[in-house]
C-alpha cells in the first residue's frame, strides 16, 4: 500500500511520501518540490506542472489553469460566469448546466470537465510519487478546502477515481496542517488537562482558510473554522488592474482585452508583490516588448499596495474575528497562532494576523508544504503497512444540511435539518419514516447563501421496495443518513422494520435472528464520538431514542410523534457515531453497497425477537458521476496518459540526436580531435551538420524508430572514435598495473635465488613456472607498449586496455598460488602449547572481536523515524 499525500492547490501542488518510516516533501522531475497546477495540450502531448507553466504564454488557449475552483459547481453559477471574464482559455456550457473546458488537442477539439482536468493534474503528481518510490501509487489522501460543499468533494473524489487513484481521505486543508503540527508535539496537555488551543491561518492563491483546535495527548479537535474565497492572486488582480489601467493610459495597450499581454502583466505583478514582501523601497515593474514592439514600465510602492488590498484585509479581519467567535473561545484561550500558505508572506497579512490574535504570528510549520505533510501523515495513520502513534482527528462540516420528503397524505410534506454547521464529519443520524409504497428523499443545504456554491441541491435519494404491513397500515422505515470520512453526504442505508406474527415469535427463531441481525459491532464510525450532540431533539421530531435500543425496542415518544403528525410523516432522527478508524468507514460503506443493513446485537439477557429488518435498496441521484462514466474517463485518461508517454519518449529519441549533433561537434574540436584523421574528422563533421539540418526540416516530427536509428548511425562513426580516445587514456594505468606486478615477481625471484628463507620452502621447479611467467609477460609488456607508442593517436590501438587486464589476470592466476605458498609450521615444545591456545592469534584479531562486540546492533532506518516507524 502506497502512503501518499497531495495538496492540489490553485497555484501549486505538493506531493508527501512516505519513506524511511519518515515523511517526505518530493522533488519533481525539475527538482522543484513546487508543480505549478497546470495543464497544458500540445498537438499531440499534454503537459503538468513546469513543462505547462513553460508554454502558458505560447499557448495561452490550451493552457489551463484555476480548474480546482471550477470543480462541483454549475456553469450559470454566478462565481464560474465571474471567472470566465480573466481566464484566457474557453469554458463552454455542457448539458445539464455543466461546465466544459474547450481545448485543441491532438489534432482536434476536445472538451474536459474541471474533474477531468483535475484528474491529470493527479495522475502527473501520482507519476512524480511513483518514481520516488519506485511502486504504483493508489491509495492516497488528497486535500481539498475546507469550505468546499458535497458536489465540490464529489468532483474531487471523482477526479480520484479518473486518475485511478484510491482516495482514502478527502482531508480538510486546515486539518492537515493542524495534524502536521499536532502529531510531533511531545508536550500536548493530557486528557484531562485543559487543552492546548491553536489557531491556524492558511492564506493560499485562492483562498484564506482559518481554523482553531484544541490539542490533547493524541487528539485534535477542531472548534471552529471560517473561509473566505480571498487569496494572493486577489492581490494580484489588484496590482494588475492598477498597471494594465496605466498601461492603457500611456502605452495604448488594454492587457485586459489580451490574453497573452494579461499573462505576462500577471505574472509580472506577482513578482513585484513577493519582492515588496521582503523590501520597502518602491519597486518598478518593466516588460520588454509587452506589444506593439513596446517596452511598457511602471512603478508601486507598499504603501500604495496596502491601500489597494484594504478591501481584502478588511474581509480578511472579519474571517479571522469569525473563527475566534464560533470556537467559543476568549482571545486570552489561545495558546498559539500559526501561519502557512504562501500569501501569509505579505507584511500587511501578518500585521492583520497579528492585530486580531493580539500576539505574534508562529511558523513553525513549512509555509507551502504543510498540507501535503498532514496529508501523508492522515494516509500513514490509515494505512496498515505504518505504524505511527494514534492520534484522533475530530474534524467538522461547515454547513447545515436538510431533508425534504413528500408526504403520503397532501400536505403533510416536511423537512428537517440533519446535520448543523459544527456537527462532526463521519457521522450518522437514523430517521424513521411510516410508508405503505416507495418513497424519496431530497438532501440540499438548508441555508444557500452560506455555501459556495449556487446550486443547493446534495441529491436525491430513493427508497424502494417498501410495502405496507401485514395488516395494510404503514411500515416502519428506518433511514440512516452520514455524513462520511470525505465529509460528503449519502443515504448509508433504509431498513423496513416488520412485525413478526405471534407464530413467527413461538418458533425457535434462528432464522428469523441471523436475517436481522446482520452486522456485528462496532458497526458505525466513530471519529468524534461524544462530540454530537445526543440530547437535542432534531427538527421537527420528537425525541431521538438511541437507534440500538429503537430497533428492537420502539421507542415510544417516536411511535407517539409519528402518529400525531400521521402514519407517514418523517419523524424521529438520532445519532450515532463510534469508533475513530475510516476504515471502518470503508466497511460500512460496503455494507451499504451490499444492501446489509445492520443493527445493535444483544449484549444483554436474549429476548425472542419480535420484529424483522428487510435491507430496502436505495437509488441515488447525485452530482457524482456514474459508474460507467467513471470507467469510461478513466479509460480515456489511461490512454491519453500513454499516448503522453509515447509522445515524451519520441521527443526524448529526438533531443538525444540533437543532442549527440551539438556535443560530438564540440568533442571533434576537443578533446577528440586527435583520435580521427583529418579527412575522417571532415566528413564526419559533414554528416553532423546535414544531420541538423534534417532536424529542423524534414526531421522534425518523425516516428521514435527513425531517431533511433539516425543515433545509431551517428554512434556508429563516433564511437570508434570515443574508444580510441578511452584506450588512450586508459592504457598506461593498464601498463602501470601489469608493470608493477612483473617487477615484484622478479623482485621474489630474485630473494628466491638469494636464498631468502621467506620463499625457501618453496620447491625450485614451481619457481621455475613463476620465472617463465615473468619473462614471457615481460616481453609482451615491452613489445605491445612499443607498438602503442608507435602508432598514431587516430589509428585504433593493437592492444586494449581489456588485453592488458586480461594478461596481468594470466600472470597472477599462475603465479599467485606458487609465491604465496605457506611456510610450514613448526611444532611448539608442549608447555607453551597449551597457554598460546588460550590467547588470541595476534592482538589485531583480539582487537578486531572486541571492536565486533562492541558495535551497537543495526538500528535499521528508525532512527530518522521521528514519530513514524515502518511495520
Ligand atoms: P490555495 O491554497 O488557495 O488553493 P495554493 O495552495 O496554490 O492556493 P500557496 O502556494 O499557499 O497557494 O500560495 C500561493 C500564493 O502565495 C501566491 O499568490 C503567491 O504569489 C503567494 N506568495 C508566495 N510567496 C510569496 C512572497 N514571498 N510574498 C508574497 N506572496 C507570496
Ligand atoms: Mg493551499
Amino acid at each position: 500500500m502506497s502512503v501518499v499525500g497531495f495538496d492540489i492547490g490553485y497555484q501549486s501542488c505538493f506531493v508527501a511520501i512516505a519513506r524511511h518510516g519518515g515523511v517526505e516533501v518530493i522533488a519533481n522531475e525539475y527538482s522543484d518540490r513546487r508543480s505549478p497546477t497546470i495543464v497544458t495540450f500540445g498537438e499531440k502531448q499534454r503537459m503538468m506542472g513546469i513543462s505547462a507553466k513553460n508554454q502558458q504564454v505560447m499557448n495561452f488557449k490550451n493552457t489551463l489553469y484555476g480548474f480546482k475552483v471550477l470543480l462541483g459547481r454549475k456553469y450559470s453559477d454566478p462565481f464560474v460566469q465571474n471567472e470566465l471574464k480573466m481566464l484566457p482559455f474557453e469554458i463552454v456550457e455542457s448539458p445539464n448546466d455543466k461546465i466544459g473546458i474547450k481545448v485543441k488537442y491532438s489534432e482536434g477539439e476536445k472538451v474536459f470537465t474541471p474533474e477531468q482536468v483535475t484528474a491529470m493534474m493527479l495522475t502527473y503528481l501520482k507519476s512524480v510519487a511513483e518514481k520516488a518510490l519506485g511502486k504504483p501509487v493508489v491509495d492516497c489522501v488528497v486535500s481539498v478546502p475546507s469550505y468546499f460543499c458535497d458536489s465540490q468533494r464529489r468532483a474531487f473524489l471523482d477526479a480520484c477515481s479518473i486518475a485511478g487513484l484510491n482516495c482514502l481521505r478527502l482531508l480538510n486543508e486546515t486539518t492537515a496542517v493542524s495534524l502536521a503540527y499536532g502529531i510531533y508535539k511531545q508536550d500536548l496537555p493530557g486528557e484531562n488537562e485543559k487543552p492546548r488551543n491553536v489557531a491556524f491561518v492558511d492564506m493560499g492563491h485562492s483562498a484564506l482558510q482559518v481554523s482553531i483546535c484544541s490539542f490533547q495527548k493524541g487528539r485534535l479537535k477542531v472548534l471552529s473554522k471560517s473561509c473566505a474565497g480571498i487569496g494572493g492572486r486577489d492581490m494580484d488582480t489588484c496590482l494588475f488592474m492598477r498597471f494594465a489601467e496605466d498601461f492603457k493610459k500611456k502605452y495604448k495597450i488594454d492587457a485586459l482585452t489580451r490574453p497573452k499581454q494579461m499573462l505576462r502583466l500577471l505574472t509580472e505583478c506577482e513578482k513585484v508583490k513577493k519582492v515588496m514582501s521582503t523590501v520597502t523601497n518602491p519597486q518598478t515593474l518593466s516588460i520588454e516588448c509587452f506589444a506593439d514592439d513596446k517596452d511598457v514600465t511602471g512603478k508601486t510602492s507598499r504603501e500604495e499596495f496596502n491601500t489597494m488590498c484594504a478591501d481584502l484585509m478588511l474581509r480578511m479581519r472579519n474571517t479571522l474575528e469569525m473563527a475566534i467567535a464560533d470556537s467559543g473561545l476568549t482571545l486570552a484561550d489561545l495558546d498559539s497562532v500559526e501561519v502557512v500558505g504562501g500569501s501569509c508572506r505579505v507584511p500587511m497579512v501578518k500585521e492583520v494576523i497579528t492585530d486580531v490574535f493580539k500576539r505574534e504570528i508562529n511558523t513553525t510549520l513549512n509555509l507551502d508544504e504543510a498540507v501535503a505533510r498532514g496529508c501523508c501523515l492522515q494516509c500513514a495513520i490509515l494505512s496498515p503497512s505504518f505504524k505511527v502513534r494514534d492520534f484522533s482527528i475530530t474534524d467538522t462540516q461547515p454547513y447545515s444540511v436538510k431533508l425534504r420528503w413528500q408526504a403520503a397524505i397532501e400536505g403533510e410534506e416536511g423537512e428537517m435539518i440533519v446535520f448543523k454547521p459544527g456537527d462532526a464529519i463521519y457521522h450518522s443520524k437514523v430517521l424513521t419514516f411510516y410508508r405503505k409504497q416507495p418513497f424519496s428523499l431530497h438532501a440540499e443545504y438548508a441555508e444557500p447563501a452560506n455555501i459556495p456554491v449556487s446550486d443547493p441541491r446534495i441529491g436525491t435519494f430513493f427508497v424502494k421496495d417498501v410495502v405496507p404491513t401485514a395488516e395494510g397500515e404503514a411500515s416502519k422505515v428506518k433511514v440512516k443518513v452520514r455524513m462520511n470520512i470525505h465529509g460528503v453526504f449519502f443515504l448509508k442505508s433504509a431498513t423496513m422494520i416488520e412485525k413478526l406474527k405471534p407464530e413467527e415469535v413461538e418458533l425457535p427463531s434462528v432464522e428469523s435472528m441471523d436475517t436481522s441481525i446482520s452486522e456485528p459491532k462496532p458497526e458505525e464510525p466513530a471519529e468524534g464520538a461524544g462530540d454530537v450532540d445526543m440530547t437535542a431533539p432534531p427538527e421537527p421530531a420528537p425525541a431521538p431514542a438511541d437507534e440500538g435500543e429503537k430497533i428492537d425496542t420502539p421507542t415510544e415518544g417516536m411511535d407517539q410523534g409519528a402518529e400525531t403528525e400521521g402514519t407517514d410523516q418523517g419523524a424521529g432522527a438520532s445519532s450515532q457515531d463510534s469508533d475513530s478508524s475510516p476504515n471502518l468507514e470503508n466497511k460500512a460503506d460496503a455494507n451499504t453497497k451490499d444492501g446489509k443493513v445492520g443493527k445493535e446485537p444483544e449484549t444483554k439477557k436474549p429476548k425472542k425477537p419480535t420484529i424483522r429488518q428487510v435491507d430496502l435498496p436505495i437509488d441515488e441521484e447525485t452530482p457524482s458521476l456514474r459508474k460507467t462514466q467513471l470507467t469510461k474517463a478513466n479509460e480515456a485518461e489511461v490512454n491519453m496518459n500513454y499516448q503522453d508517454q509515447l509522445e515524451t519518449q519520441r521527443t526524448d529519441s529526438k533531443n538525444a540526436v540533437e543532442e549527440y549533433v551539438y556535443s560530438m561537434r564540440e568533442k571533434l574540436e576537443s578533446s577528440l580531435s586527435d583520435f580521427i584523421s583529418e579527412s575522417d574528422k571532415e566528413s564526419f563533421r559533414s554528416l553532423l551538420s546535414s544531420t541538423e539540418d534534417w532536424l529542423y526540416e524534414e526531421g522534425e516530427d518523425q516516428p521514435k524508430k527513425v531517431y533511433v536509428e539516425r543515433l545509431s548511425q551517428l554512434q556508429k562513426l563516433g564511437a570508434p572514435i570515443e574508444r580510441r580516445q578511452e584506450e588512450h587514456e586508459g592504457r598506461p594505468g593498464a601498463f602501470d598495473l601489469l608493470g608493477s606486478k612483473i617487477v615484484h615477481l622478479e623482485k621474489i625471484l630474485v630473494q628466491f635465488d638469494s636464498g631468502d628463507e621467506v620463499f625457501n620452502h618453496i620447491e625450485g621447479t614451481e619457481m621455475d613456472k613463476v620465472r617463465e611467467q615473468v619473462v614471457a609477460k615481460r616481453e609482451w609488456l615491452n613489445t605491445n607498449m612499443a607498438a602503442c607508442h608507435s602508432l598514431p593517436k587516430s589509428t585504433d590501438p593493437t592492444t586494449t586496455c581489456a588485453q592488458i587486464r586480461a594478461e596481468l589476470k594470466l600472470l597472477e592466476t599462475a603465479c599467485q598460488p606458487i609465491v604465496s605458498k605457506p611456510k610450514p609450521k613448526v611444532e611448539p615444545p608442549k608447555d607453551e602449547t597449551t597457554t598460546k591456545e588460550e590467547e588470541p592469534e595476534s592482538e589485531e584479531a583480539a582487537k578486531e572481536g572486541e571492536k565486533m562486540e562492541e558495535d551497537p546492533q543495526p538500528t535499521g532506518d528508525n532512527s530518522k523515524t521521528d514519530d513514524m516507524d515502518l511495520d
